[in-house]
């Protein structure tokens, strides 16, 4: 690619329905993983302009002609904004690529799709919610009704960009709310793009909103403003725990967090289909450089199967080597920065010093020079205690572990302070029912990883996260629910 086929990209924030520049003046680079070259100067936005983006929501909330609109005027500007988005598809899915490092193909394939898909669906959806009313006496009716929470900030990490965004998003303005957005500084430019797309479809001026900056700078203002009325986070646990805090210590405001995963896979002998359960396993791990959320990152094999799976399993790794994201066939991209990768790398020496055995991968990779990428990798002989079964990765690197039993792999999967994902392979029903039901996460696939669905709840248990994204369940995030009682 030349740079003259690069789309243009605008770093500065979104306010008001206008883009402007940081209040203090102040950029930072938004550099490419693919090459590390500088894409664009992103405004670097911090308490005032945080400030300036809630005046606008609550003003926007305010005035009615957004959070007042009938569902069914609502729900038609909410599709028009999802056909815009899939219509720079293309672009979007590229600017994805160039700031993020994941292929062209799947930003097209499923990012893009995704966040449209989830952004039509909320829409579709708003105008099919009754309200309720209570069983009480005749003398009195009582209304259950729902009602927009108002201004609701969002905060969202760097590996699905826009999916995290629609997630939220999408069910928050259907629902009539307003919006401060906060993209992660590691890759902000969609978001903006998405902001820019729903003004064109006639989501008025001020009700939303994108200020990106770094965590602490424009983050945390969203996060302790006392004015925001909600916070939805997706990112790390530490990162979580502080959201909740910052939510407690302001104004009580409504905290949703979307956590970190450790996943476990368990593949039992009697899997229905050895070499679907194998493809699953890998293609899983290395799928978006492994810096997925849900990424099955423990992978635990019955030991009577374990030779023959992982002899498998290793066929399949030097079809994940990582290329350059631009080029169409690529399905391993780039790690989405330097950061990032001196991260996974240092998790790399800690499972071999730690005494793990390293089958496949291990070291750095340059399919482009200047970009950040790095092997396959995965290591056998994982012990629960050791660091790399323990703590999230964020990259691809697959923790094999072995089990005798049920109940053995039920105690192991289970003990991690995270409980986002998990799944079970076997023919047994009674066996895939008794560990579905006893493994604490939010969504347990059997015999399959990644079935995925805008229409079920994704979310974690324990440090995975409080409350759920996608289907109808995330109206509950948005609304608040009010009884009006009338005498009659
Ligand atoms: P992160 O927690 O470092 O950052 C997430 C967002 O929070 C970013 O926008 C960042 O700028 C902001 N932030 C950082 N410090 C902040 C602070 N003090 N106050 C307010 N905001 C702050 O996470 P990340 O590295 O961007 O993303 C990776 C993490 O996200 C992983 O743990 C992954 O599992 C998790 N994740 C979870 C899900 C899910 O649905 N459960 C989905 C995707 C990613």
């Amino acid at each position: 690619m030349t740079d003259t086929n690069l789309p243009t990209f605008d770093g500065r924030a979104f306010i008001n329905g206008d883009r402007v520049a940081a209040i203090s003046g102040q950029t930072f680079d938004c550099i490419s993983p693919v090459d590390g070259r500088v894409l664009t100067a992103v405004a670097r936005s911090g308490e005032a302009d945080v400030n300036a983006a809630v005046a606008a929501a609550r003003a926007a909330f305010e005035d009615r002609r957004w959070s007042g609109m009938a569902p069914a005027a609502r729900k038609r500007v909410m599709i028009k904004f999802a056909d815009l988005v899939a219509a720079a598809g293309d672009e979007l899915a590229l600017t994805e690529a160039l700031d993020m490092g994941k292929p062209v193909k799947y930003a097209k394939g499923v990012d893009v799709n995704a966040a449209a898909n989830c952004i039509r669906w909320y829409g579709e959806a708003v105008d099919k919610i009754y309200d309720e009313i209570a069983p009480t006496a005749d003398t009195a009716l009582a209304l259950i009704t729902r009602q927009p929470v108002g201004v609701v900030g969002v905060i969202v990490p760097w590996n699905y960009p826009m999916i995290m965004a629609a997630w939220k998003i999408a069910p928050a303005l259907a629902a009539g709310n307003s919006v401060v957005l906060k993209p992660s500084e590691k890759s902000p430019l969609t978001a903006l793009r998405l902001a820019e797309l729903a003004l064109q479809a006639g989501i008025p001026a001020g009700v939303f909103n994108v200020v990106p900056g770094f965590g602490p700078e424009a983050g945390s203002p969203l996060a302790l403003h006392m004015d925001v009325d909600c916070i939805a986070f997706t990112g790390s646990t530490p990162v979580g725990k502080k959201i909740h805090m910052m939510a407690g210590q302001s104004n009580l405001k409504r905290a949703w967090t979307e956590l970190g995963g450790k996943s476990p896979n368990i593949v039992f002998a009697d899997c229905p289909d050895l070499d679907r359960s194998v493809e699953a396993a890998v293609g899983s791990i290395f799928f978006n450089q492994g810096e997925s959320c849900n990424a099955p990152s423990r992978l635990f094999v019955e030991e009577s199967i374990k030779d023959a799976f992982l002899e498998k399993a290793l066929k399949l790794v030097p079809g994940y080597q990582p290329g350059n994201p631009l080029d169409k066939n690529t399905v391993m991209g780039a790690i989405v920065d330097q950061v990032q990768l001196d991260n996974v790398m240092r998790y790399i020496g800690l499972g071999q010093s730690e005494g793990a055995k390293l089958l496949a991968g291990g070291a750095l990779a340059s399919p482009v020079a200047g970009g950040c990428y790095v092997q396959p990798t995965i290591f056998d002989g994982v012990k629960p205690e050791m660091t790399i079964a323990r703590e999230e990765i964020f990259g691809p690197v697959l923790s094999v572990l072995s089990f005798s039993d049920a109940a053995d792999v039920v105690k192991q999967a289970n003990a991690s302070v995270y409980g986002l994902q998990a799944a079970v392979w076997t023919r047994d029903i009674n066996k895939a029912h008794g560990v579905a039901r006893a493994l604490r996460a939010g969504t347990v696939h059997v015999n399959s990883y990644d079935e995925d669905d805008i229409t079920v709840p994704f979310g974690g248990f324990k440090q995975s996260g409080v409350g759920r994204d996608k289907s109808l369940h995330a109206f509950d995030k948005y609304t608040e629910t009010k009884t009006t009682w009338i005498r009659i």
